[in-house]
């Protein structure tokens, strides 16, 4: 067999690029472009009562400083559509210039109408074609929602959900693969019918003036393979901006390992331009685990660069002890409730890697790939733990207080070299 080439090795680990439409998503000055050449952009829900201002306001807070680049909030009632505009204010008042997408379903005609001032306070509006309403009042009532964001000129999402997919459509569909010689399977159906249900809708928003820019579109669905095929479907047929996820992904593991292995495959084909992880919380979990899964894959895939990174061994029998476990989630917890703060005094800091391993085996290898590493000692090797930085043994810890006088080191090295006197590398 011949070597292989490491340009084609070089090209198969890149992704494809997907050259979508550039939606600009707007609250004031700050503008989050989605699609086109922008980065992928990572959006989360709340799960408060909009009603509740105060309450919705502190989780989206939570949700934008865990690196959510927009928030979307239910906006289910006429109480839930006058409090928006005061949730906005809240935002703009604590500093967080988020944008707000409203999530719209059955009666978003009307509140869209109703409530003038929370249509302006949105930025995007998500719009289910399943949910817009029934017979002739369908089309009525999705035109009702376009032309109010024509008019406030906001973008929208066509979010079609498997869980409420026009039934129409798929009654319809259904009729006519019957009549086929040979008749696709009722899945192949479906994924046809949620592609259809959301580009005839698109359409059908670029007839009522709605500028195709504006448009963004997801089918979600909750299986894996699922949600690929129909995504890929989708990639095919159009060039809108789109949202990815996989709806209702489920709890802790099973919901964080579901989205990234559907997630992972779709966005290195180049497809996806926004992601929401749509993850249970189980009990006492902070929303926010939703955004720190999401900035992970996107992470992982080298698509983007959000914190530094801790490199950590699995551990085995060659170290028993518990040290190097609890030194690096330390060092990862301490990381990442600093960046908040570090992105702005530290620019570049999101790219560091630090690696903290078990012993001697991979422990100083690992270490100089890393900016900033430390081996710990394995059972049975000498208690010392050699710090390497930039590649270089630059020094052994000794003792009880290995953990705090590492973080030291990591600290002052993000000074050096990421501070207001750093010099370029
Ligand atoms: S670095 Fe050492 S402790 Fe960690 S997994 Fe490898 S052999 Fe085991």
């Amino acid at each position: 067999m011949n070597a292989p080439d490491p340009v084609d090795i070089i090209e198969a680990a890149s992704p494809a690029p997907r050259r979508s439409r550039q939606a600009r998503v707007a609250w004031g000055d700050h503008v989050v472009t989605i699609g086109g050449d922008a980065p992928v952009r990572v959006q989360s829900m709340t799960n408060t009562d909009t009603v509740d201002v105060i309450g919705t306001a502190i989780q989206v807070k939570e949700l934008a400083q865990a690196g959510s680049e927009l928030v979307r909030i239910t906006v289910n009632t006429p109480e839930a559509a006058e409090a928006v505009p005061h949730i906005r204010e809240q935002l703009d008042r604590m500093g967080i210039a988020v944008p707000l997408v409203g999530d719209f379903h059955y009666n978003g005609h009307r509140l869209l109408t109703d409530y003038p001032a929370m249509a302006r306070a949105l930025s995007k509006y998500r719009i289910n074609p399943g949910n817009v309403g029934k017979g002739d009042k369908r089309d009525r009532q999705f035109a009702m929602m376009v032309e109010a964001a024509a008019r406030h000129d906001k973008v929208v999402r066509i979010g079609v959900n498997w869980g409420s997919l026009d039934q129409d459509l798929l009654a319809q569909l259904m009729d006519d693969n019957g009549r086929r010689a040979q008749p696709l399977d009722a899945k192949q159906v479906m994924y046809q019918a949620l592609v259809q249900s959301a580009l005839t809708s698109a359409d059908h928003a670029r007839e009522l003036g709605l500028n195709p820019d504006n448009i963004i579109i997801s089918c979600k669905v909750s299986g894996v393979q699922d949600l690929i095929s129909v995504y890929r479907a989708l990639a095919r047929r159009c060039d809108y901006a789109l949202h990815l996820g996989l709806t209702e992904a489920g709890m802790g593991t099973k919901g964080t390992v579901a989205s990234a292995a559907a997630l992972a495959v779709l966005l290195q084909e180049g497809i996806g331009d926004t992601i929401r992880v749509s993850l249970t919380p189980q009990p006492g979990e902070a929303r926010t685990q939703e955004v720190v899964v999401a900035l992970e894959i996107l992470q992982a895939l080298g698509l983007r660069q959000f914190n530094p990174s801790v490199t950590a061994c699995p551990g085995c029998g060659r170290t028993t002890s518990t040290t190097f476990q609890e030194l690096a989630k330390q060092i990862d917890d301490f990381l990442r409730a600093q960046m908040p703060v570090w992105k702005a005094k530290y620019p570049g800091v999101e790219t560091m890697k630090v690696a903290v391993m078990g012993c001697i085996v991979n422990g100083p290898g690992e270490s100089k790939h890393a900016d900033i590493g430390i081996s710990l000692p394995g059972t049975g090797e000498a208690p010392a733990a050699p710090v390497f930085i930039d590649g270089e043994k630059a020094m052994t810890l000794r003792g009880e207080g290995i953990a705090a006088e590492f973080h030291r080191i990591v600290e002052g090295y993000i000074e050096r070299r990421f501070g207001a006197g750093a010099t370029a590398r």
